[in-house]
């Protein structure tokens, strides 16, 4: 991997990390915030609760004081609720003024604890065993009212309940009855005349609060979860990206140590080539000279010339085959007519063509402006000259070469396209990528550099070479080469 590649990688790691850690931190403080939310939401509840019975309790006293306490003084002379005819009184004038009230139950204490009247079971009365605390408080303290909450079971576990029953939390407060200030008293709060309790059930309230926390929660965790699997996505998506960059890269890498090992072999090679070069030719002029002295003579030794100077001319044209091909020349920047070069070809293959019985039609365009390109002339004809060499070995007997050439317009470019077609069997189906790799050969004597060695010249004018099927069969070398710059 590159350091590039390591440094994304470190950079991706670091951002997943971040991930992870900030849906941790989104979760938490969301526990959090539902919980400090929860709490102020169920504080406010119960203060509100609170303050409403606080008024309830203040009334309840007034009330009971007005409309039972005064009369039943002044009838009965003293207040005794052993006495059924006080209680049934008593017991009346509550449940008028717990009417549509919500209050579960409501008990009155002597002075002593004990329950002197319970509005939800008789049998309660008398008994000592309901006393609380804050009933104790309460027969202290002036007239102030005191809270508790009854709760069937602790808040937490309430938290995790699908569903409240009714009654599980409640609401109990605690007030003492007092002589009723308001009626003139001089006492300031008045003597106590028992303590008052009553409960109120607050569970459908807690539930609700319950239910606003699971909200807070749960918009939390969903946004939460949202931005995570967001980020997921697209350090996923990055993360495929580098992937495919880091491959790409080192694909490429790759590709340059083999480039730069073929250049380095390529170098030495070339290096004996050339040495190689100037012995062959020795040897093959040699053996040309012996086989002309020989000439007339027939012997076995003139069999074994012609086969050393045979040899050493293939041998000559494939180190200087490889010559141009690994030592390209700088094309030389001058008018070339196409035209006249693909002429001099021809001439040149004539001979040959005949004894072969091929035929090569050259046709340009009449009316059109004359193609000139800028380039080297000779490198150019070598070019030609590869492109018909193959086509000609390609084609069997009676087989036909065409060469047209056409002026095309490109990305404002003026272009001149030689199309070479022949009707031989066209380039080998599986091997076309391979066709301009060097030493890439199908025929038992050939080089594999003539394809190689014409798009070197081809780009090296500027232009392209593209090898394709002619539409008719056979196969179809496209050349182009851009126009002569009009000065
Ligand atoms: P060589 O001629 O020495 O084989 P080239 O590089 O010139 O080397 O050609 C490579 C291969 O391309 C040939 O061996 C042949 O298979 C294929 N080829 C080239 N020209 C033609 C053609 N006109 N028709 C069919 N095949 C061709």
């Amino acid at each position: 991997m590159t350091s590039k590649g390591l440094k994304h990688n470190a950079s991706l790691g670091i951002a997943r990390y971040l991930a992870w850690v900030s849906l941790v931190l989104v979760l938490c403080l969301s526990v959090v915030l539902a919980i400090v939310f929860g709490n102020t939401a169920r504080e406010s509840l119960i203060s509100k609760q609170r303050s409403f019975a606080g008024l309830l309790a203040e009334n309840l006293n007034h009330q009971i004081f007005i409309r039972f306490t005064l009369p039943t003084a002044v009838g009965f002379g003293r207040i005794a609720l052993g006495q059924p005819a006080q209680y049934e009184r008593l017991d009346q004038v509550v449940q008028t003024l717990l009417h549509g009230m919500h209050v579960h139950s409501l008990r009155i204490f002597s002075q002593t604890g004990m329950v002197t009247y319970s509005a939800a079971n008789k049998d309660e009365v008398r008994s000592e065993a309901f006393v609380t605390p804050s009933v104790t408080e309460a027969a202290a303290s002036a007239d102030k009212a005191i809270f508790d909450i009854d709760a069937a079971l602790p808040y937490w576990e309430a938290f995790f309940r699908f569903r409240l029953e009714p009654g599980t939390f409640y609401l109990r407060t605690t007030y003492p009855m007092r002589i009723d200030n308001r009626l003139g008293s001089s006492e300031p709060s008045g003597a106590l005349l028992g303590v008052l309790e009553f409960s109120q059930d607050i569970t459908s309230d807690m539930a609700a609060v319950i239910k606003f926390q699971w909200s807070i929660i749960g918009i939390m965790l969903a946004s939460a979860l949202l931005l995570f699997l967001l980020l997921i996505f697209f350090l996923r998506r990055a993360e495929a990206a580098l992937a495919l960059r880091m491959d790409e890269e080192q694909r490429l890498l790759r590709e340059l140590h083999q480039h730069e090992k073929l250049a380095g072999m390529g170098r030495v090679v070339a290096g004996i080539a050339h040495e190689i070069r100037n012995p062959l030719g020795i040897i093959r002029s040699s053996a040309e000279l012996l086989l002309r002295r020989q000439k007339d003579a027939d012997t076995a030794n003139t069999k074994i010339l012609e086969a050393i100077f045979d040899e050493s001319r293939r041998l000559s044209q494939v180190v200087s085959d490889f010559l141009d091909y690994a030592r390209p020349r700088q094309p030389a920047q001058q008018p070339v007519d196409l035209d006249r070069v693909l002429r001099e070809v021809s001439a040149f293959l004539e001979a040959e063509l005949a004894q072969r019985g091929t035929t090569l039609a050259v046709e340009f365009p009449p009316d059109a402006a004359s193609f000139v390109v800028a380039g080297d002339k000779d490198l150019l004809y070598r070019a030609f000259y590869n492109i018909l060499i193959n086509a000609m070995q390609a084609v069997g007997k009676g087989g036909e070469l065409r060469v047209t050439a056409r002026w095309m317009h490109e990305d404002g470019r003026e272009l001149a396209v030689l199309s070479f077609s022949d009707t031989g069997p066209g380039f080998p189906p599986g091997d076309r990528e391979r066709l301009l790799d060097p030493f890439f050969t199908t025929k038992d004597g050939g080089t594999g550099l003539g394809l190689p060695i014409v798009n070197n010249i081809i780009t090296s004018h500027g232009g392209s070479m593209a090898l394709a099927d002619a539409p008719e069969g056979g196969a179809l070398v496209r050349v182009t080469l851009p126009a002569m710059a009009e000065s």
